[in-house]
């Protein structure tokens, strides 16, 4: 594993990169959404997305409501099919003529939305539970290593778009971030906290 060991808190089977939690917020909003949406770099049109067979099977049984966000996932009465399988049992999801993902679709200011996030609210739903896990967690994202460690960072990428580098590095994390590696961890999120508190970063939750 790169860095020292201190920048790692391992949880589960998680190894959490200390210092880029420290050293970024996440400030995705509607300004932010509409200008990456403008300069080509939104995350839903860069990057290739893959998901499993038990998430394709959610996001199918609220189709019907994903395609009132999503016409064009509609063709008539049919459904065109957004996914396409893989050799190793995953699906990508398809992208639109624009390269922007199926499931992507613009608001009317502008900003882009998520067809699964905005069904999932409709019905009072937790998106996460719908959503592929790397577009649920992001701008986290995890990195395997061959050992089988799964390393918990921030995406390269997005760190000049969606992520603004704190002019001094302090000791608190992002409640942006916070919330998303709950969402992550589950009740290890705990073991984080306590970790969290005997080093003294704050912002708990
Ligand atoms: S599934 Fe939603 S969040 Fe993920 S890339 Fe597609 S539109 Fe974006
Ligand atoms: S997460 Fe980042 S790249 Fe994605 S819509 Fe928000 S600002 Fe844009």
């Amino acid at each position: 594993m790169e860095g020292n060991k201190a920048d790692y808190i391992d949880v589960g089977k998680y190894s959490i990169k200390i210092d880029d939690f420290l050293a970024y917020r996440f400030c995705c909003g509607d300004q932010e959404t509409i200008k990456c949406t403008k300069d080509n770099k939104c995350c839903c049109r860069v990057f290739f997305v893959d998901t499993t067979a038990k998430k394709v099977n959610r996001i199918l049984d609220i189709l019907d409501l994903i395609s009132e966000f999503c016409p064009h996932l509609k063709d008539g009465d049919e459904y065109l099919n957004p996914f396409e399988e893989n050799e190793d049992k995953r699906y990508s999801l398809d992208t639109k003529e624009n390269d922007y993902c199926a499931f992507s679709y613009f608001d009317k200011n502008a900003a882009l939305r998520c067809g699964i996030h905005s069904a999932a609210l409709k019905i009072n739903a937790d998106p996460f539970f719908y959503k592929p896990l790397t577009c649920g967690i992001w701008p986290v994202a995890i990195f395997k290593e061959e050992n089988g460690r799964e390393v918990v960072s921030l995406g390269v990428g997005p760190k000049g778009v969606c992520l603004k580098k704190k002019s001094k590095i302090d000791n608190r994390i992002d409640l942006g971030l916070m919330r998303i590696l709950k969402l992550l961890l589950g009740k290890d999120m705990q073991k984080l906290i306590d970790v969290l508190s005997d080093k003294h970063y704050t912002n708990k939750e």
